[in-house]
């Protein structure tokens, strides 16, 4: 008798639960995790004398941005520790690389760099919604996928 009004309760709890949690499924909230990452790149089809044809680095700026529901007991759309965890061997072909030498990133652009980072990201983090890559402190690129 006890189990099943408990039960019922429960039951409930989570119908109320189950109606934040639509709302939630909105895909409401986003959280992000900043990496930064050094290296060295030159852009091979810029236009003759461009300077961005030079050998030069930068500090990378990379922003994953993922969305979803904040879950009722953790209180979190996730860990970040987990986005983190998807991007680190991604991270480590980056980081203090010459990045023409890095497969697929012949033309290493900070709109290529974001959309590699996407590609290789998204299937182990598929609630991944944006990569921003920012390349200065002025200057950068946003990538949403193509779904
Ligand atoms: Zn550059």
């Amino acid at each position: 008798m006890r189990e099943i009004r408990g039960g019922a309760i429960f039951a409930g709890d989570r119908g109320a639960g189950a109606r934040a949690g639509v709302r939630d499924r909105g895909r409401a909230m986003e959280i992000y995790k900043e990496f930064v990452f050094e290296a060295a790149h030159r852009l091979p089809n810029v236009p003759p004398g461009h300077k961005c044809a030079r050998l030069h680095g930068h500090s990378f700026r990379v922003r994953l941005v993922v969305r979803g529901g904040v879950d009722a007991h953790t209180g979190w759309v996730m860990d970040f520790a987990d986005v983190k965890a998807a991007f680190k061997p991604f991270y480590d072909q980056l980081d203090h690389h010459y990045l023409n030498d890095v497969e697929g990133l012949e033309n290493p652009t900070s709109e290529n760099i974001a959309r590699w980072i996407w590609q290789r990201v998204r299937p182990v983090l598929p609630a991944l919604a944006k990569v921003i890559v920012r390349e200065t402190c002025t200057s950068g690129s946003v990538y949403r996928g193509e779904d």
